[in-house]
């Protein structure tokens, strides 16, 4: 069933009382659907047959006027149907559920007075049931079933039950820590086995911080924990369960004393805020200048005015160290909101801050949809981060739609990177956005010395295709004799990039996508990295039969492996998606690295992301020039990031830091800028070249793709969005349509792709024509699900 595009009318029941925002389940052709209340009136609009809703689903409304404008912006502008967007926006189970209570009918009364005479028999189950409902008045068919079984049915059959539909609202499963009140006495007053047993799971310090561990140990339910707590022996604090990152994080929770830099843009940042006024500023400040002090500060700044806050990092579990700051600075007020939180977590947090106890958010992507009212901040850390764009419907860009919440809060927007996307700089060249820089880092610390190695010049004058050239080895060895940290990064995970045939010269390829398998070697298995598909390793060509099969390139997996045989005695370990997948093991690597237990850490882009290790004081660059190849208009800004980044991890501490780039193109100008760290020429060169080609930020982009199961089912989508868009390229100003042309991969999860790229001088403009394609897709009878519709792509893949 296609998502609805459109709204619903459905009349309310006398018996409910439904606002805007309010969820409530209703009949959508021969099933149940959840919706969201958008407008209630008093009449019903002439000639529309409305049928009544069946029940509402919380008690009070989850979405308030502000985020239900921020969820119709986003359908409107990503063109996504507006039930998707509002999904999106609440990851939630309803707030009460349905259960059936069960209570005496007046035919049960009467058949209890009878049986309650004394001449009678003893009534046996039945009268049990009927006895225990009367004291009771009243309980849940599921305990009846349990507790009466046969007699159970029996009643129902002689109709001396009633079943009533209830509305209950969920209960918030609460995590309590608990701990000893006093010294337990000498002889305990007639202790339970089950208290005794809860005692002493307690241990000698006589704390658990989360109730539900310590019941496990214990053998023990919440009833038998309440019933302690209320003889006096122990307390139970409502406590909210956190992850708290271990000690090694457990820094910041005094205030630094502030650089004269930060100083003046906390100072003018300060001043927007307090203004009350919407307005976003770009922090353009280089790698550790100290941007999450800064942070920090408006956020205590901001609940002191008496408003919330709310900021959104690229990958929490990714950053203990930002986590610990929050929770050492604004300790219970802050929520969580993040993807690693189990459903009822989540559940929980969000009612936090529904509830207005949770005053401080630090999320992910979809936090920007956190229930905070009276938001005074909005602060999008890494803001060119490409993890804030949804690759799901509804297409959003988190950075983008913070700035539109910002402006429905009428709050500040902070938008904060070293390496700033083309687009936010761009605004604030234009004036959109206010510019503040902090261009130099913390201490006096200076950027970290750049070196180009020319991997061409390397393999002329070896002979060997090596991943590690002589000098890096050679830098690497220094490192380990000094007992000074390395982290080295490549872009690519697994073994090998692929099994390639010297024969006949094919690769292994997936045979869902058009892309090549890479080889893994701890499951010893090709995996495409885009789909799944995983596929044995031949020992023979599939295609010709030859034995000649070669594994090209080099993964994080065999750098790993090639490290420690190189440097035998060196600690070497490896973060990358593979590691963060295995439960715990990325936590527990980069807390190793930080006490200094690891030396050398090889990983992909993830050991780019914002970390603060102050004990780094060589970055190698392996591989990251790949990139550069790529189809896709934005990958020279995407290489310069990740090079700017990851040559900003070395030199954080009190020790100076060095880089070290292999690369096949030294002269590339994303190569030699982020060598030098000069962003401001970046920008410039770069948007010459967008300038010139007419892409983003200087003209809107769109990326639509028609795809199928079968190429010429792709090719019949592609059709009727060429029959709607073509035509229109002739009398609409500033459009221009490319395509339609195979996707760059042509392949995706089994469906063949065609992409048209649509470019407009006015995003509004390209806004309101992919809408348009979307009504008249819709109406050729397309499924939504063969056509993809992005807006602001992050990629044009
Ligand atoms: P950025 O996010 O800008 O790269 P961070 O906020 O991670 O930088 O700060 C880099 C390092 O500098 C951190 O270790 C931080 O604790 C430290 N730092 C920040 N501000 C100050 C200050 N005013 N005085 C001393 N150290 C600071
Ligand atoms: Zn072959
Ligand atoms: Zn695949």
């Amino acid at each position: 069933m296609a998502a609805i595009r459109n709204t619903l009318t459905y009349l309310v029941p006398d018996s409910f009382s439904v606002q805007p925002g309010q969820r409530v389940q209703v009949p959508l052709a021969t099933r149940k659907a959840t919706g969201i209340v958008l407008r209630a009136g008093s009449t019903l609009p002439p000639g529309i047959q409305a049928r009544p809703i069946l029940r509402l689903l919380d008690t009070e409304p989850v979405l308030t006027p502000e985020l239900m404008e921020l969820g119709l912006w986003i359908a409107d502008y990503y063109v996504a149907p507006i039930g998707e967007v509002f999904r999106a926006m609440l990851p939630l189970r309803s707030a009460t559920r349905r259960a059936r209570s069960v209570r005496l009918s007046a035919l049960g009364q009467q058949k209890l007075q009878e049986i309650s005479q004394p001449e009678q028999e003893p009534a046996g189950p039945a009268g049990d049931l009927l006895a225990y409902l009367a004291t009771r008045g009243s309980a849940s068919v599921q305990v009846l079933r349990k507790k009466f079984s046969e007699a159970f049915l029996e009643a129902l059959k002689e109709k001396w039950l009633v079943v009533d539909e209830v509305e209950r609202e969920r209960t918030q499963r609460q995590v309590y820590a608990v701990r000893l009140a006093g010294p337990v006495p000498e002889k305990p007053l007639r202790l339970s086995p089950v208290a005794k047993r809860i005692l002493e799971a307690l241990g000698t310090e006589g704390t658990a911080g989360d109730h539900r561990e310590l019941l496990q140990t214990a053998r023990a339910d919440l009833a038998a924990l309440k019933k302690l707590s209320a003889s006096g022996l122990i307390e139970l604090d409502p406590s909210k369960k956190s992850s708290l990152p271990g000690d090694t994080w457990a820094e910041g929770g005094t205030p630094l004393v502030l650089t004269p830099g930060q100083s003046t843009v906390l100072d003018d940042l300060t001043k927007q805020l307090e203004s009350g006024q919407f307005q976003t500023v770009l922090l353009h400040g280089i790698t550790g200048s100290g941007k999450t002090e800064i942070y920090l500060r408006l956020i205590a700044r901001c609940l002191e005015i008496g408003r919330t806050a709310l900021m959104l990092v690229p990958e929490i579990s990714l950053t203990p160290s930002v986590q610990a700051q929050f929770l050492a600075r604004f300790s219970s007020q802050v929520a969580l909101l993040h993807s690693a939180l189990s459903e009822n977590e989540r559940h929980e947090e969000w009612w936090r801050i529904r509830r207005g106890e949770a005053k401080v958010v630090l999320g992910t992507r979809s936090a920007i949809f956190a229930p905070l009212s009276n938001l005074g901040v909005v602060i999008i850390d890494e803001e060119h981060d490409t993890s804030y764009k949804q690759e799901e419907t509804p297409r959003y860009h988190g950075r983008d739609v913070a700035v539109v919440r910002a402006r429905l809060a009428g709050a500040l927007a902070v938008l904060g990177s070293a390496t700033p996307s083309l687009e936010s700089y761009w605004n604030a060249c234009e004036g959109k956005y206010r510019l503040a820089a902090l261009p130099e880092r913390v201490e006096g610390r200076k950027l970290a010395d750049v070196e180009i190695i020319d991997m061409r010049q390397e393999f002329r004058e070896t002979h060997t295709q090596v991943p590690v050239s002589r000098r890096l080895k050679q830098e690497i060895e220094t490192q380990l004799s000094k007992r000074q940290q390395t982290m080295i990064l490549l872009n690519r995970r697994g073994y090998s990039w692929f099994l390639l045939c010297r024969s006949c010269g094919q690769t292994q390829r997936c045979v869902n996508c058009s892309i090549s398998l890479t080889y893994h070697r701890r499951e010893h298995r090709l995996i495409c990295h885009y789909c799944g598909y995983s596929a044995p390793v031949p020992a023979r060509c599939p295609n010709c039969d030859s034995q000649h099969l070669y594994y090209v390139g080099e993964g994080t997996e065999k750098v790993e492996k090639k490290f420690a045989e190189l440097f035998p005695g060196a600690r070497v370990a490896r973060l990358d998606r593979d590691v963060a997948r295995r439960q715990g093991q990325f936590r527990h690597i980069l807390d190793e690295f930080r006490r200094g237990q690891i030396d050398l850490l090889v990983g992909t882009q993830l050991i780019a992301k914002g970390h603060d290790f102050p004990g780094v004081t060589l970055v190698g660059v392996v591989s990251a020039d790949i990139g550069l190849g790529l189809p896709d208009f934005r990958s020279a800004e995407r290489t310069f990031q990740l090079l700017t980044q990851a040559a900003g991890r070395a030199g954080r501490g009190e020790s100076p830091g060095r880089v070290l780039v292999q690369t096949f193109y030294p002269d590339h100008y994303a190569i030699r800028m982020a060598a030098e760290q000069n962003y401001e020429a970046f920008f410039h060169k770069e948007m010459r070249f967008r300038r010139m080609m007419h892409y983003p930020p200087v003209t809107a982009l769109a990326n639509v793709i028609a795809h199928g199961a079968k190429l010429d089912q792709a090719a019949q989508v592609a059709k009727h969005v060429g029959n709607f868009l073509i035509p229109l390229e002739k009398n609409t100003e500033g459009l221009k349509i490319l395509g339609p042309t195979p996707a760059p991969l042509a392949k995706l999860e089994g469906r063949f792709r065609i992409q048209f790229l649509i470019k407009c001088t006015s995003r509004a403009r390209l806004s309101t024509i992919l809408q348009r394609l979307a009504d008249y897709t819709d109406q050729q009878g397309i499924p939504q699900r063969s056509l993809m519709i992005d807006m602001d792509p992050a990629n044009i893949m």
